[in-house]
């Protein structure tokens, strides 16, 4: 299967209506085997270092990467397999957690905005400003009118940021309700993922409903040219990887790095 098929079935269009319905967790339907996925993603993790090398010696531009997905949705999971070839330097990842006092105290984007990549770097985002209109809308943290104005907000932050030659993908782990009681079930018995597990989490996973509607708009509203959305069928980790890990490698390759060429001749350098 090529890159066009898998692009087509976890993209969303901009402007396109997303429902969440007509998305399956469960899709597998695009590798033969989980076997190969393994192997196509020991391929695409050698080749990101590479391309983060390239990145990194161009030093023109920078990669942001924003995981989002409901509790137990494989953010986590996902930066620790797709992104362990990345050299720890050059790459930042990011977990926003409730805004601090000063945090609060300032607009929404004023801590995503420090955090963004700097040239020649990959940023990683678990979780995002897209809380401001998930979980801030679900609870109402803020007015309706204050969040309603959000979506505009991010599409012209994020224009900036791409107009500033950040290049952004943006990734909605897809799990079912069902997936995620099994995972939280297993964080129950297995000691080793006891710390995972917190009671808030069930209060949150009664709110399902509300979830998947606020992000439905957030994926309907804010997937852009600039700054696309893909709904990642994650109910199969290792599909999961493979879909990032793909997408990943098939945009920074379509950035046609390449290593900065010498601007003196070197064959003259003479090291004594
Ligand atoms: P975790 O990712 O499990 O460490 O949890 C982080 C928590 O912070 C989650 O419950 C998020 O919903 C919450 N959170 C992140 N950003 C915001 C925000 N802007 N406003 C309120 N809660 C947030
Ligand atoms: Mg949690």
């Amino acid at each position: 299967m090529g890159m066009k098929d898998l692009l087509r079935s976890i993209l969303i269009e901009p402007g396109a209506k997303c429902r969440l319905s007509e998305y399956d967790p469960e899709d597998i339907s695009l590798c033969s085997s989980k076997e190969a996925a393994q192997e196509d993603i020991a391929k695409d993790i050698t080749r990101l270092a590479k391309l983060q090398e390239m990145l990194y010696a161009e030093d023109r531009r920078s990669v942001l990467i924003i995981l989002q997905a409901m509790d137990a949705g494989g953010k986590d999971g996902t930066i620790k397999h797709v992104m362990s070839g990345l050299n720890p330097q050059g790459c930042e990842v990011t977990s926003f957690k409730v805004p601090s006092a000063e945090e609060a105290d300032h607009d929404f984007l004023w801590r995503i905005h420090k955090a963004v990549p700097r040239r020649g770097n990959i940023g990683i985002f678990n979780r995002s400003h897209y809380e401001d209109v998930l979980v801030v809308r679900v609870h109402n943290l803020v007015p309706r009118e204050v969040w309603k104005e959000r979506y505009d907000q991010i599409n012209r932050f994020e224009k900036l940021l791409s107009e500033m030659s950040v290049v952004i993908l943006k990734f909605f782990l897809h799990i079912s309700k069902e997936e995620q009681r099994k995972r939280f079930q297993e964080r129950l018995k297995d000691p080793s993922k006891n710390w995972k597990f917190s009671e808030l989490d069930l209060k949150e996973r009664e709110l399902w409903e509300d979830y998947q509607a606020a992000y439905e708009d957030a994926l309907s509203k804010c997937s852009t040219e600039w700054a696309p959305w893909y709904v990642i069928p994650a109910n199969h980790k290792w599909y999961r990887n493979w879909s990032v890990a793909r997408t990943i490698v098939d945009t920074l390759e379509s950035l046609k790095l390449s290593f900065p060429v010498a601007r003196t001749d070197l064959s003259k350098i003479q090291i004594k």
